[in-house]
């Protein structure tokens, strides 16, 4: 080790101590050898800085940043496994790291070190090449909080910087502990309003000194902003409020005197108005700025939440602010006056590519609402706007003037329609990538119809309710279920693909179809391949010219996370965090072959590589035959409220129609045991520690027994027609 090393690492005072001391006494030599034993190149030092960043051309084997690098193209140069090595890749080891809900982190390698997060929030240090874990750092979320969370205690990732690894946790606050070993260096909760249902899953961006974090919990009525802070102290620099406040209220920043100019009517800040950021924060070394992901309404109709029109500056816009100052530069608003939860919180990619004949350094984006945007990033320049995924609700984006055409057949605000992209998205969190020398963007993508219909409540009497306790969406989904049996002849068929596009021309390079409609991020890299894990379970790579599936592995475990690639001591890996979420399931469109459903839902980290020979043993098949139920007591009515009742609370997490997508209980298949303690799981919270909080806030005791009641009624229903299938196949 050199000296300068020594010191740095052991400090000035012993280094000296050693040099004057010479021959010290045998005690003193043992401690000093105690010291030194855990080789120091051994433990973790996140040394990653803005310059190592900018270069990470020079050392492909690193996966420095959230997307890769500042770029976050998600390409990787590694091309050890490739076309003709790829049939060879294996297991070469897993992590079980302890969890059934969803994984959505994409990992840091960094000097032979994984950093990622699980559910919780929780921090894993793990040997890149070996597996081991070398610490875990757990920031102690209750785990009832998630009840405060629209998709479960999710995570997407850490960024590591100058030594210290941030994690911002589900309860709000942003955390630095030291890369080498998980221990805290500070704390700062970003939250300024503890009354509202604010949680935070997307991975903080760190550049410049700071690091970047915003937050989610739109559907339950916030504020949305993005601060930065220091990231050697945790001291605020600067925070940006995507929509306005109170307008009583002095305006926090001069962009809002702007943006108040577009909201019209109503009382948006009583619900809070939404454009959390909830995901996407981009930073961009070329011409200083960090560009911020806003996402949709809140509520999410816009006649109610700004009853005299205007375009609601900066909800589902991609907002670039100075990274020293948060000063805005330019906006983009993708869906304006959004009306369908359509977020612009999906991953961006900064690239550089001629256009019309010019060279032009780009920022593109995918969001929910089925266009796929080429923007200049020194200006804001609008210079595509593909569709890229059916797209009903708007029939064009006007180039001229830059908005979108939107559709009057699919217009919601008298009858109920079914509308394409749903809230899901063409595309939604689950990252692209994107190979700048062919120009093609390989999108894991799906057609996922969604029944939009106004708040039946507000139809009604003109008034909509904050209710703090739940979602506040604005639109009828406490008839949701009812709405989908009356126009399910007229349902456009959900389905999930990969899909290679050219951003340019709009053109589809190739599309594979996957068997469920959810599906995972995605990895290109040099070696000519694209690696996507699936919903049934497969982690897979594809030919990036042809879609040609070229490997695939089963994981026995629904995959959403995006892989990622790295290279340490000449040995090439990937790697990919398995296991899915709730959410994907609020329509009770339930796919039986994914691996959630057969399996459940037991999170790993795997990693791969040529020759990897451990191999996984098929898990048990659950049973997933719905019981006989208890009596049904209810009335009609009563059955109609508890139907009610159930999507407006629990459908959310624990499916509609009361179809579980696998990970949280399915509740047609309760016993005895958990009927007789319905209201006490519901109301008292006696199941609060394993996540299940108390909703005697929003559920009456007699609500409690009408949802149990509709939860008898569909397992009766859904019983009956599996002793009917059962029965004409044994004929
Ligand atoms: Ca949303």
């Amino acid at each position: 080790m050199i000296i300068n090393e020594w010191i740095r690492q052991y400090g000035l005072l012993l280094f000296l101590v050693t040099l004057v001391m010479g021959c010290a006494p045998a005690e003193n030599k043992e401690k000093q050898s105690a010291i030194t034993a855990p080789a120091a190149s051994d433990l973790p030092q996140g040394k990653i800085n803005d310059q190592r960043i900018n270069n990470a051309a020079s050392e492909p084997g690193s996966w420095l940043a959230h997307g890769l690098d500042y770029k976050e193209q998600r390409f990787s140069p590694l091309t050890q496994i490739n076309r003709s090595t790829v049939k060879n890749l294996g297991l070469a080891f897993e992590l079980d790291v302890g969890t059934n809900k969803a994984l959505e982190a994409t990992p840091i390698m960094v000097d032979n070190t994984l950093f990622f997060t699980s559910t919780y929030s929780i921090v894993h240090a793990v040997n890149a090449s070996t597996g081991e874990e070398l610490w875990r750092y757990d920031p102690q979320v209750p785990k009832d909080f998630v009840r405060k969370a629209c998709c479960g205690p999710i995570n997407r990732g850490v960024s590591v910087y100058e030594g210290n690894v941030y994690v911002a946790t589900l309860d709000g606050r942003l955390v630095a502990v030291q890369a080498s070993n998980g221990a805290k260096v500070w704390e700062v909760d970003t939250v300024i309003d503890k009354d509202r249902y604010y949680t935070i899953t997307g991975a903080p961006r760190t550049a410049k000194g700071k690091v970047f974090i915003g937050n989610g919990g739109a559907e339950f009525g916030v504020r949305g902003y993005v601060t930065a802070y220091d990231a050697a102290t945790g001291e605020q620099i600067w925070r940006f409020f995507t929509v306005p406040g109170d307008p009583s209220l002095p305006f926090e920043h001069p962009e809002l005197e702007l943006a108040a100019t577009t909201w019209k009517g109503g009382s948006w800040w009583e619900v809070g108005g939404g454009g959390t950021v909830w995901n996407s924060i981009v930073y961009d070394p070329e011409f200083d700025q960090v560009y911020l992901g806003v996402g949709n309404g809140a509520p999410w109709t816009r006649v109610i939440r700004s009853p005299g029109g205007g375009d609601n500056l900066f909800l589902s816009s991609i907002v670039a602010v100075d990274a020293d100052t948060g000063t805005m530069n330019w906006y983009y608003q993708t869906t304006p006056g959004d009306n369908w939860d359509y977020t612009a919180v999906q991953d961006m990619t900064l690239a550089e590519m001629e256009v019309d004949g010019k060279q032009r350094k780009v920022i593109m984006q995918a969001p929910k609402n089925g266009f796929f945007y080429v923007l200049d990033r020194e200006d804001g320049e609008l210079l595509r706007a593909h569709p890229y995924v059916k797209t009903t609700w708007a029939t064009h984006v006007d180039m001229q003037t830059g908005r979108p055409v939107e559709n009057p057949e699919t217009d919601f605000s008298e009858e109920a329609k079914w509308v394409l992209p749903g809230p899901l998205g063409g595309h939604d969190w689950q990252a692209m990538a994107f190979d700048e020398s062919k120009g093609i963007v390989y999108m894991p993508a799906q057609d996922f119809p969604f029944i939009y219909s106004l708040n039946a409540e507000f139809k009604e009497t003109g008034y909509f309710k904050r209710n703090p306790g739940t979602s506040n969406l604005g639109i009828d989904i406490e008839n949701s279920s009812i709405l989908a049996e009356e126009m399910a002849a007229e349902a456009p068929d959900a389905k999930g693909y990969l899909k290679a596009f050219n951003p340019l021309t709009g053109e589809e390079v190739w599309s594979v179809d996957h068997v469920h409609y959810w599906n995972g991020g995605v990895l290109a890299s040099a070696g000519g391949l694209v690696f996507q894990g699936d919903g049934l379970g497969y982690i897979s790579a594809f030919d990036a010219d042809t879609g040609e599936k070229m490997w695939s592995f089963n994981t026995y475990i629904s995959i959403l996370a995006p892989p990622i690639t790295y290279q340490v001591d000449g040995v090439q890996y990937v790697a990919i965090l398995a296991g899915t979420g709730a959410v994907e399931n609020f329509v009770g469109l339930v796919t039986t072959e994914t691996a959630a459903v057969k399996y459940g839902n037991f999170g790993k980290l795997l990693v791969f590589k040529l020759g990897g020979n451990l191999a996984l043993v098929e898990p048990r098949i659950l049973d997933r035959s719905i019981p006989e139920q208890p009596l049904m007591t209810a009335s009609a009515q009563q059955l109609l409220r508890g139907e009610q009742q159930y999507n407006l609370v629990c459908g959310g997490c624990h499916g509609g129609n009361a179809r579980s997508a696998g990970i949280l209980p399915d509740l047609r298949m309760m016993g005895d045991g958990k009927h007789k303690i319905f209201k006490e799981i519901v109301r008292d919270g006696v199941l609060a520690a394993g996540g299940m909080a108390s909703f005697a806030d929003v559920v009456s005791v007699d609500d409690a027994e009408n949802i149990r009641q509709y939860i008898i009624s569909r397992a009766n229903i859904d019983r009956a027609e599996a002793q009917q299938v059962k029965g004409s196949a044994g004929r």
